[in-house]
């Protein structure tokens, strides 16, 4: 069982299911909204379960999709889509270590950040993976 939380407590959650490998998608969006790029994981809606969620705030740049944040402590938390509504990304960083989980991927590097150093064995997509 996996575990996580913001960086002041106020958002704390439980997965009682598997973990999805991480992902690292570097579209416009989240390179913003992480201040890097996203590393996500992600567990069916219905496995993660909240021990508190107090501070968690939503932000939608569209109706499709929404980033899940802590309204105290600013912390990158979530993202999810109504394209796929039983299923919540994770931002991989918000587990407790260690996580036995892999990056296997990286989504939308068209838009990867000119800093970004690519990393070798990563499964490479232009755009959604
Ligand atoms: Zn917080
Ligand atoms: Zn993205």
């Amino acid at each position: 069982m996996a575990g996580g939380r913001c960086e002041c407590g106020g958002v704390s959650y439980v997965v009682d299911g598997d973990l999805r490998p991480v992902s690292n998608c570097h579209c416009s969006r989240c390179r913003r909204f992480t201040g890097h790029h996203m590393a996500a994981t992600g567990a069916r809606t219905e496995q993660v379960h909240f021990a508190s969620e107090s501070t968690l705030r939503w932000y939608s740049p569209e109706p499709a999709v929404a980033y899940g944040f802590c309204s105290q402590c600013g912390s990158s938390l979530f993202w999810r889509t109504t394209a796929r509504p039983d299923w919540l990304s994770i931002c991989a960083g918000t587990l407790d270590q260690p996580t036995g989980l892999v990056t296997d991927s990286a989504w939308w590097m068209v838009e990867h950040a000119d800093y970004h150093k690519r990393a070798p064995g990563l499964c490479e997509f232009p755009y959604d993976g």
